[in-house]
């Protein structure tokens, strides 16, 4: 199916999560649904528990749900195979986690770089877009920096530039501040609207914290992998109770 720009980037539809436990199965995911529009820079909150990072794992096609429906730009994800699935994760989403998830032996550019060897580019060519990427972040100073050398802060910041090298669609983030003080967290949360602002990349930040959730225009809440509350569209199960 080709994708027109009508149609939300993202549609999640009776989504269930089940995931199997000896004694009792946990639903991280009860009949969820939620659709995202390209460009929108949305935050996803809810306490500890309430089925934000299986969320997130659905979203970035690292998980399948039990049941439901998920499409991105068009395709259905069900029924896209393995390679497919990693072409979607490799091409059009861009990853950022608490942890900043870097190799710790290797250089800032180096690591940013990461995603481009996966589609073999190399060389030049990849120092380059390494380059251009660790300025947007303000970083074209420690290129040559180890993440032992740089602050939580800087580290995050690289792993961004590493997310966005491949001009993503879409830039997930689990928790991006989950490490980080007040000061670093604010910066994280500018570059991530700068980049949805100029770069039109639809930005979705997972955080338990609601200033972090207050850089986004749309929030939406979870509880007991639900969602109880959305900002920026009505709720189905909000008018049904109403
Ligand atoms: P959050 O990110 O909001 O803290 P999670 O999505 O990590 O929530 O977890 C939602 C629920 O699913 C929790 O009860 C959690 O214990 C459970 N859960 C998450 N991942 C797994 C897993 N791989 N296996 C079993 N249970 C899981
Ligand atoms: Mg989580």
């Amino acid at each position: 199916m080709i994708h027109t720009q009508t149609e939300p980037l993202i549609k999640l539809a009776g989504i269930n999560k089940v995931y199997p436990m000896a004694g009792a199965d946990v639903h991280a995911l009860k009949e969820l649904d939620l659709e995202i529009c390209t460009g929108e820079m949305l935050a996803v909150i809810g306490p500890s528990g309430s089925g934000k990072s299986t969320l997130m794992n659905i979203l970035g096609c690292m998980d399948k749900p039990t049941s439901g429906i998920y499409s991105f730009a068009g395709d259905d994800v069900a029924r896209l195979g393995k390679a497919e699935l990693a072409g979607i994760r490799k091409d059009r989403l861009g990853f950022v986690f608490q942890k900043y998830n870097l190799l710790a032996r290797c250089s800032a550019e180096y690591n940013v770089q990461l995603p481009l060897f996966y589609k073999g580019i190399s060389g030049f060519a990849a120092r380059k877009k390494a380059g251009e990427a660790l300025e947007r972040v303000g970083l074209q100073d420690h290129a040559h920096h180890n993440p032992s050398q740089m602050s939580g802060g800087q580290q995050q910041r690289v792993a961004i530039a590493r997310a966005m090298i491949n001009d993503p669609l879409v830039l997930l983030a689990d928790e991006p501040t989950g490490a980080l003080d007040s000061v670093n967290s604010h910066d994280i949360m500018q570059l991530f609207q700068g980049m949805n602002r100029d770069q039109g990349v639809t930005v979705i930040v997972i955080t338990h914290e609601m200033d972090v959730a207050s850089y986004c225009q749309r929030q939406v809440t979870m509880r007991d992998g639900r969602i109880i509350k959305d900002s920026g569209q009505a709720v189905e199960a909000f008018r049904n109770v109403s």
